[in-house]
């Protein structure tokens, strides 16, 4: 164990620099493939097999045993937002006073680049034990969370016995997040002019009254004492009409839900469907959006909630991990947003869980900048998970 951490910070440098070089490159949803072509040569680099699937995810293996393991990185990044709120350049991915700095460092890059030095560690050590290890760098996530995964299940046709989810957790461990979902109102009006609005039916009035009832029913949402509790919020509303001097005949509220542990998309529609008007078409949205290799992949707006149970062989190992490396056991937690987990073990029910280097509140908010230190614990628990595994599965 000394060996691997002692490797582990031996190689923070490095780790520090493959963050940095991928930092230095924008990777937006659907067009990534710079950085994944550089992330590619890091590991062409190191001799390690890999390749890029059809949607444009970059899939790295070692080893060969019958079981499976894979660690997910998503290696796009939202944009930097307004640059007057930023103290330095976003991209510049610039290494000093013991931070790399820029957009994408902690979400989730710092991930990657940790996984990155752990596949060096264990194909420099000749890992040859009863796991085939997968190092994935996904695309697409911070627009579909989890789509790049129904790719890779359902069209490459991998998949693994476990995952471990990279985002950021500060190095706590991580086993579960609320699940979310978009759903659109349509309220139906009938138009008249608006000079005699008793002869039509406002759709906004409509809409309004249901957006009260909605709020009440935020208040009453479930909650679960580990994952919180569910939401609802009304996030975008628009209408349609002959004029603006006519009485709307149409409105389209789009909505926001949490869901918390034991809430479904069907439980989340039946709730709406008591409050709403009979006559309110309920939908869920499609994601559908072009990835950089041309292909598309569509999925409906539906990410379900996951948790892993704390006596799961991979939470055990998770926490065996950790104790063998760093003399303590680790804090359990949960992530307050959404990740690659809602594929993969909410909708295919492949354990997960989730350890990741940085502050889950520094994504997605300027001067986003990730601890170097923690790269090297990352990559130390990355590379020695395998092991633990194996070790934990035998004691069962
Ligand atoms: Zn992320």
């Amino acid at each position: 164990m000394k060996e691997l951490l002692e490797k582990s910070n031996g190689l923070l440098d490095y780790s520090a620099e493959v963050l940095s070089e991928i930092v230095k490159i924008p990777s937006f949803s659907g067009d990534e493939e710079r950085v994944i072509q550089r992330i590619k040569s890091f590991l062409d680099e190191l001799g390690i097999e890999n390749w890029i699937d059809g949607l444009g995810n970059l899939i790295a293996k070692i080893g060969n045993g019958e079981r499976s393991i894979a660690f997910d990185s998503h290696i796009d990044v939202v944009e930097p937002g307004d640059l007057h709120q930023w103290e330095f350049e976003p991209f510049s991915g610039e290494i000093k006073e013991g931070y790399v700095h820029g957009r994408g460092s902690v979400d989730q890059k710092g991930g990657a680049a940790s996984m990155i030095t752990a596949a060096r560690i264990l194909k420099e050590m000749d890992y040859n034990g009863k796991f085939t290890i997968y190092f994935t760098f996904t695309v697409q996530e911070e627009d579909c969370d989890g789509m790049c995964w129904l790719w890779i299940i359902e069209k490459e046709e991998l998949r693994p016995d476990y995952v471990v989810l990279t985002e950021p957790t500060d190095l706590k461990l991580n086993i579960g997040h609320r699940g979310r979902m978009e759903i659109e109102l349509l309220f139906k009006g009938k138009s008249s002019h608006g000079a005699m609005p008793h002869l039509g039916i406002n759709a906004i009035e409509k809409a309004s009254r249901s957006v009260l009832l909605i709020q009440e029913l935020n208040k009453n949402l479930k909650e679960d004492p580990f994952l919180g509790k569910g939401t609802i919020t009304p996030t975008m509303i628009k209408s349609t009409s002959p004029s603006l001097c006519a009485v709307p005949d149409s409105c389209l509220v789009h909505l926001d839900r949490r869901l918390t542990h034991g809430e479904t998309r069907e439980s989340a529609i039946e709730e709406l469907r008591k409050i709403l008007p009979e006559d309110t078409e309920v939908i869920i949205p499609a994601y559908k959006k072009k990835g950089y290799r041309g292909n598309v992949y569509e999925q409906e707006k539906y990410f379900p909630t996951w948790k892993t149970d704390e006596e799961h062989p991979l939470v055990v190992a998770g926490k065996k991990a950790y104790r063998e490396l760093f003399g303590k056991t680790p804090v359990i937690d949960k992530w307050i947003f959404s990740t690659n987990g809602v594929a993969i073990s909410g909708r295919h029910k492949i354990p997960c869980i989730g350890f990741g280097p940085g502050d889950e509140r520094m994504a997605h908010a300027p001067n986003e900048k990730l601890p170097v230190e923690q790269l090297a614990r990352a990559t130390a628990f990355y590379a020695h998970l395998p092991l633990a595994l194996e070790k934990t599965e035998e004691e069962r």
